[in-house]
């Protein structure tokens, strides 16, 4: 099952209901001679990507090229199935993420080690991407994809190898994850503070960077569009902040004791805003256990440099 929606007269979002969950996770697919999409979503959700793109009155094996944000699999587990299915399609990745689409067994392994029993449901096969078809982008490279032309921004803060793309003709960004997981309609922002790479510090100044830009509208991958910029990242900043201050609160404690913690907090704030039952969309998209390793990890290793 999937669901599109059209965002522009050459955009489409796609919904993979990822885990059977609406508005878990998005792909965005530009139009044009040579359609693309923005993220892959997880090898779990491929047939509904696919029935997305052909919903959209693209045939799939027309798809040109797949840009993702970054390599976790819930953006880019998709990508080597794509590039082996379709063999005109090229996959487009931050430098740093590059080795992973080529080779992908430690990445395979670390997020087998971080989700275990469940890794195969949630995520499927994860395909290499032959090494010909991987081309980096670095930052302030242009890329066209559909009929637009983007510039991929490095913005590091959720992960090192991130990468937002910006449309400077209609104000458009796709911002993945750096723009934090806020499910269209609902007014809350939380912060992915997904192991290994959690970084508030690099993560703010990629908003501050956002922000300078001009936007018109946030496209995440969890899950847009979004048009209330400025108070979202000013509540994504609050929740970086937020974030930090109980995972140094809580670094002597175990990862489940912190992860109740962020979700009785989150609960709260969803209450606040009026969308308690939103509650499971946002533990589908990032679990609070996930996000309780990663902020342990982040305050662990804090500690680590101060002594
Ligand atoms: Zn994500």
């Amino acid at each position: 099952m999937s669901r599109i929606q059209s965002l522009a007269p050459d955009l489409i979002l796609i919904d993979t209901h990822y885990r059977e969950t609406p508005r878990a996770i998005g792909s965005y697919l530009l139009l044009g001679e040579h359609p693309a999409l923005i993220e892959s979503g997880p090898a779990s959700t491929l047939e509904n990507l696919l029935e997305g793109v052909r919903q959209a009155g693209v045939d799939p094996r027309d798809l040109r090229a797949v840009a993702v944000t970054h390599i976790h699999l819930d953006h880019a587990g998709a990508a080597g199935s794509l590039a082996r299915m379709f063999p005109h399609l090229e996959v487009y990745v931050h430098p740093v993420g590059a080795s992973h689409l080529i080779d992908p067994a430690r990445l395979v392994a670390s997020s087998r080690r971080t989700f275990g029993e469940v890794f195969d449901a949630w995520f499927g096969e994860v395909v290499p991407v032959p090494a010909e078809r991987v081309h980096v982008l670095h930052d302030g490279a242009q890329i066209t994809l559909g009929s637009r032309r983007l510039t991929a921004l490095d913005t590091p803060g959720h992960a090192r190898h991130h990468l937002a793309y910006f449309d400077e003709a209609s104000g458009d960004v796709f911002t993945g994850d750096v723009t934090g997981v806020a499910v269209s309609g609902v007014r809350h922002v939380r912060v992915p503070t997904t192991p290994p790479e959690f970084d508030p510090g690099a993560w703010r100044a990629s908003i501050a960077r956002l922000r300078a830009l001009g936007l018109r509208r946030l496209l995440p991958t969890h899950f847009g569009p979004h048009t209330w910029i400025d108070s979202l990242l000013r509540q994504l900043e609050e929740g970086l902040d937020q974030m930090v201050e109980m995972g140094r609160e809580s670094a002597d404690l175990d990862a489940a004791t912190l992860a109740a913690r962020l979700k009785e907090a989150s609960l709260v704030e969803l209450t606040r805003v009026g969308h308690p039952e939103a509650l499971t969309t946002y533990e589908v998209i990032v679990g609070s256990d996930l996000s309780a390793q990663g902020l342990l990890r982040f305050v662990t290793k804090e500690r680590e440099r101060e002594a």
